[in-house]
């Protein structure tokens, strides 16, 4: 079996990774330079990428920022997985808020803007604290302006002034006052079955996620049957196949989704260690129309992530069931590098791994690390 990864970061790394034991060979598209590489190396392989095209199995993305010719094509070969209308609706926040409203998925509130005038009916109708975001292109923060007041709403239209908003519109969400942030992965086939993910808590900082603890603590069965339900409901109308993530907030004991990710996500990424099955080879799975693994938790995990800092000691790795996954990268600030795993019977002794592994890295990368600790630390 080939598989053919447009994008050819750390996702397309860690898909080939998994893909391996199950003689499944992972070649990837650098979508800028539209070669065909190697998602190891990065070395610029011998193919065209028509020719990959032809010779692989399946078409799958690491991300949805995929150009759009490039996606075209890719689905008109009929081996994209998922299809082209779930990576567009996570490409394009104003398809992924139609996607949710006639689903009749609670989200948040939010206005379309085409135009900076309409950010005053804006705070009229949602509040004056509200989160702007580009419909295309954001990630990990990217992309967006925060609102705290009215007073800063001249200043924020200037900033705003050179965007072409007929273009690219920007959504404005009001800002929720959530409890916290909740992810689900699940892996859909093609037959429709599905197979999900316990759900995972995710902590952020500037917009960045920085700390996964899965299975998410004091979960109840009801935040677990509106995940499940909202999840289906989206995966079924794009007949999805492979991972996808949906990223919820709870409020009280509601949840409202974020977004989706049609794609393996970084909130994901405990299940290498964590999981009967990883997240990667669930995605390889899917779309190779191999049978779904089992996606329960073996252990209580932690993931980690090391941004724009490789300033660290790899003596970490002497703390018992620590695992590091370096993506190979040179550092720049807020750049993913890679992560680490933790995991444990229990969340206290998550949290002692946690506060031990705090004594091996510089703790000005890594601000959510010990206040997590602290909290788990009153757990089972
Ligand atoms: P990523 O690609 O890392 O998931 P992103 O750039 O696509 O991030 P979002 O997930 O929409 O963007 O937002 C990033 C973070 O900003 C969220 O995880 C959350 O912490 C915060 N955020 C986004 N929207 C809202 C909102 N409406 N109210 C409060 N906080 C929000
Ligand atoms: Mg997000």
């Amino acid at each position: 079996m080939k598989v053919l990864v447009y994008g050819s970061g750390q996702l397309a790394q860690m898909m080939c990774l998994a893909a391996v034991p199950l003689g499944i060979q992972v070649r990837a598209v650098d979508v800028t330079t539209r070669n065909v590489v190697d998602p190891i190396s990065k070395e610029v392989l011998d193919t065209s990428l028509d020719d990959a095209i032809n010779e692989s199995d399946a078409l799958t993305v690491e991300f949805e920022h995929v150009p759009e010719d490039l996606l075209e094509q890719a689905s008109s070969s009929g081996k994209l997985y998922p299809g082209i209308d779930a990576i567009l609706a996570g490409a394009d926040r104003v398809r992924e808020k139609q996607v949710l409203e006639e689903l009749a998925v609670k989200n948040s509130d939010h206005l379309i803007i085409t135009d900076v005038s309409q950010l005053h009916e804006a705070i009229d109708s949602l509040g004056e604290k509200l989160i702007l975001k580009a419909s295309r292109d954001g990630y990990d923060g990217y992309g967006q302006w925060r609102l705290k007041s009215k007073n800063e709403l001249a200043s924020l239209c200037q900033e705003l002034a050179c965007l072409d908003l007929s273009k690219v519109p920007l959504i404005a969400e009001k800002m929720v006052p959530f409890d916290r942030e909740l992810s689900l992965l699940g892996a859909r086939n093609s037959q429709g079955e599905f197979v999900f993910y316990p759900l995972a808590e995710n902590l952020h900082h500037q917009g960045q996620l920085h700390v996964s603890v899965a299975p998410a603590p004091q979960v109840t069965g009801s935040l677990i049957v509106q995940a499940q339900s909202a999840f289906k409901l989206l995966a079924d109308k794009f007949e999805y196949v492979g991972v996808m993530a949906v990223e919820f907030f709870q409020v009280g004991d509601e949840l409202l989704v974020n977004e989706i990710a049609p794609r393996v996500h970084n909130s994901g990424h405990w299940s290498m260690q964590g999981a009967d099955t990883s997240q990667f080879e669930n995605h390889m799975r899917a779309i190779t129309g191999l049978p779904l693994g089992n996606a329960n938790a073996k252990y209580k995990s932690a993931m980690i992530n090391i941004i724009g800092c490789d300033d660290y000691s790899t003596d970490l790795l002497s703390i018992n069931r620590c695992h590091l996954h370096l993506y190979g990268k040179s550092v720049r600030p807020k750049r993913k590098m890679g992560h680490i795993n933790l995991t444990g019977e229990s969340y206290a002794e998550i949290a002692e791994l946690m506060t031990t592994l705090a004594k091996y890295l510089p703790m000005a990368y890594f601000p959510k690390l010990l206040d997590e600790a602290d909290k788990l630390s009153e757990l089972n």
